[in-house]
C-alpha cells in the first residue's frame, strides 16, 4: 500500500469509529446487544475475589469495596452524589452478647439450643425482667382490620409471637399463602417496638420461618447492626425462642401452645398473658461500626430522578468455619452491582437523552436488614425521587424465557414491564420464592416503605433450555461461601437484566410518565 492511501484509510477508518463511539446511528437498545462478556465478568470477579473477604461493612473487605466503588464512579466520570462527595456515611451500633440465660418460673433455656437473639441496648451488663405476654401473630393493620394487640398494653413486657401472618393457615384472609410483610419477623419486632415492649421472643419451626434452626442460629449468634432510627424505642432484647423450647416453659406451666395457637388465625384473638415471668441475663459488648452508601449522579434535564440501587455488602468471613470461610457473594450481590453498574455506563454514554436524572445507590449493610438503602431513604431529598430500580444477585447463566418485576405488582411497573416482555417475545413471570416475602428483603422495599414505587427487575427462573440454575441457587448456594466467581457462567442472564432494565428506564423517560401506586398494599408505609 503506497503510504498516501495508507494515511487515507487511516482518516476513513478514524473517521468511522470516532462516528460510532458517540451514538448517532444506534440506539440504548442496540447498544446494549453488544455489552461483552468480560464486561459483565469484570466487577463480580473482583468483587467476589477472595482477597474481598465476604465484603462485610465496617471490615477491610468492606472498606475495599466502598473504595472500588468510588473508583469506578471517578473513572466513569459519574458525578458525585452526596453534597460533593461519593461516601454518605453511616455509623452503625454493633452488638455481640455472650453468656446469655433464659429462666421463666423455674424452667431456664439454654442460649443457642433454645433461643438465639441480641441485646440492643448500650449496657454491658443485662439483667431483664418483664410479664410475658402470647401476642398471636402480633400484626396490627386497618388492610385486613386485623389488631392482635387489641387494647393491653405490653410496656416493658415480653411479648412473645409467632411469625409469618394468619393467611397462611386460611387463604381467605391477608394474601392466603403469599407471606406479606406483615407476616416477616422484622414487622413482629417492629410493632413490637411501637408497643413499647421491652423484649420480644419470635416462635421459630422450620415450616414456620421458611429455614432451620441453624440458619437462625448462625445468622443471630455474632455482631448484630443497626441504626439509630431502629433502637429510639424500649426494646431491649429480640430474638428467637425454638418452638419445643417454647412448648416445654409453657407445659411447666399448665399452659398448651396448642390451644393458644387456636384463636390466633381469627380477628377475634386476645393476647394472653402467661401469668409469668421472663428473666434474660447476660453481658453485652458494643460498639460504632462506620461504614459508607457510595453514590453517584447522572444529570438529566429535570431534578427529578430515578434511583437505581444494588447492595455492595455481603456476610464476610466465619472465623470459626473450618476449610472455605469466606462468603463471596458473587452473586449476591456482586452479578448485581455489575449489572447496575452497567446501567450505569451506558446511560451515561446516552445522557444527553436522559429526562429524568440518574442516581447510582451502591448501598451498604443490607444483608444486616437493609440497613444503608433505609439510611439513604431516610436522608436524602425523597421528593425528587419518582421510582427506584433494584439488582439483587443477578441471575447469570442461560439465556431465559421471561422477565421479573419482583414487587411490580403493587405500581404500574407491572403494566410497563408486561409490556416490555411482551414487545420482546418473553413472558412475563412472578418469581417462585416471591410467597417467601422476597420483595421485603432487599433493597426496593426501603423505598417502596417511603412511598417511592420501586421494583427488583431479573431475567426470569426458566432458561431457554428449561435449566433452572437460579431457583436451584437460592435452594443450594445462596447465602453459603459456595456463591463464589465462575468463569463457565454464560451471563445471559445478565445481559437480559441489565437489557430491560435500561429499557425501562428509556420508556419512563420518552412518556415521561412514571409508576404509580396501585391500592391495597400488603405492607404499612411510613409517614
Ligand atoms: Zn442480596
Amino acid at each position: 500500500m503506497k503510504k498516501s492511501t495508507c494515511l487515507f484509510s487511516i482518516l476513513i477508518a478514524l473517521l468511522i469509529f470516532s462516528a460510532c463511539s458517540s451514538h448517532p446511528h444506534e440506539t440504548l437498545e442496540q447498544r446494549s446487544e453488544k455489552i461483552s462478556k468480560a464486561e459483565m465478568q469484570s466487577i463480580t470477579e473482583l468483587l467476589g475475589n477472595d482477597l474481598y473477604e465476604g465484603r462485610a461493612p465496617g471490615t477491610r473487605g468492606g472498606d475495599l469495596t466502598e473504595i472500588y466503588m468510588k473508583s469506578l464512579f471517578k473513572f466513569m466520570d459519574l458525578q458525585p452524589g452526596v453534597n460533593g462527595s461519593y461516601f454518605q456515611t453511616f455509623v452503625m451500633k454493633g452488638f455481640t452478647n455472650s453468656g446469655v440465660t433464659l429462666t421463666a418460673n423455674g424452667t431456664e433455656l439454654n442460649y443457642i439450643d433454645d433461643i438465639v437473639g441480641t441485646f440492643t441496648v448500650e449496657e454491658e451488663s443485662i439483667d431483664l425482667n418483664g410479664e410475658a405476654v402470647f401476642v398471636g401473630f402480633g400484626i396490627t393493620t386497618d388492610i385486613w382490620e386485623w389488631d392482635d394487640y387489641k387494647n393491653v398494653d405490653v410496656k416493658d413486657k415480653i411479648v412473645i409471637t409467632r411469625v409469618n401472618d394468619p393467611g397462611m393457615y386460611n387463604a381467605d384472609i391477608f394474601e392466603g399463602s403469599i407471606l406479606t410483610y406483615f407476616g416477616r419477623w422484622t414487622y413482629h419486632i417492629e410493632e413490637a417496638a411501637r408497643r413499647g415492649a421491652a423484649g420480644i421472643l419470635l416462635i421459630h419451626t422450620d415450616q414456620t420461618a421458611g429455614y432451620d434452626w441453624n440458619v437462625v442460629k448462625n445468622s443471630w449468634t455474632g455482631e448484630e447492626l443497626y441504626i439509630d432510627s431502629d433502637l429510639q424505642n424500649n426494646l431491649k432484647f429480640r430474638g428467637w425462642i425454638k418452638e419445643s423450647s417454647l412448648r416445654k416453659m409453657l407445659n411447666a406451666n399448665n399452659i398448651s401452645l396448642d390451644e393458644l395457637y387456636e384463636s390466633t388465625t381469627s380477628a377475634d384473638f386476645q393476647p394472653f398473658d402467661l401469668g409469668f415471668a421472663i428473666n434474660i441475663a447476660g453481658k453485652n459488648s458494643y460498639r460504632d461500626v462506620t461504614n459508607r452508601n457510595v453514590i453517584a449522579e447522572i444529570p438529566g434535564k429535570t431534578k427529578e430522578r430515578i434511583v437505581l440501587s444494588a447492595h455492595i455488602d455481603h456476610l464476610g468471613m466465619d472465623p470459626l468455619k473450618e476449610g472455605d470461610n469466606i462468603y463471596n457473594g458473587a452473586i449476591d450481590n456482586g452479578t448485581a452491582v455489575g449489572a447496575m453498574m452497567l446501567v450505569a455506563k451506558l446511560l451515561k454514554e446516552f445522557q444527553d437523552e436522559l429526562y429524568y436524572s440518574i442516581t447510582i445507590l451502591a448501598c451498604n449493610a443490607e444483608e444486616s436488614g437493609l440497613l444503608g438503602s433505609k439510611y439513604f431513604v431516610q436522608n436524602t431529598d425523597r421528593s425528587n425521587i419518582i421510582a427506584n430500580i433494584n439488582f439483587e444477585s443477578t441471575p447469570v447463566w442461560d439465556k431465559s424465557k421471561s422477565l421479573m418485576g419482583i414487587g411490580a405488582r403493587f405500581t404500574g411497573f407491572e403494566e410497563m414491564i408486561k409490556d416490555l416482555a411482551q414487545k420482546n417475545n418473553l413472558e412475563y413471570s412472578s418469581f417462585s420464592l416471591s410467597n417467601q416475602g422476597l420483595f421485603y428483603r432487599s433493597d426496593q422495599f426501603s423505598f417502596a416503605r417511603y412511598g417511592i414505587p420501586a421494583v427488583w427487575i431479573s431475567a426470569g427462573e426458566d432458561e431457554i433450555s428449561g435449566a433452572k440454575n437460579y431457583t436451584e441457587f437460592w435452594g443450594k448456594d445462596y447465602h453459603t461461601v459456595r456463591d463464589e466467581f465462575n468463569p463457565e457462567w454464560e451471563l445471559e442472564g445478565m445481559k437480559q437484566t441489565v437489557k430491560y432494565a435500561l429499557l425501562l428506564i428509556d420508556q419512563i423517560n420518552k412518556t415521561k410518565s412514571p409508576p404509580e401506586w396501585k391500592s391495597n398494599l400488603p405492607f404499612p408505609m411510613e409517614e
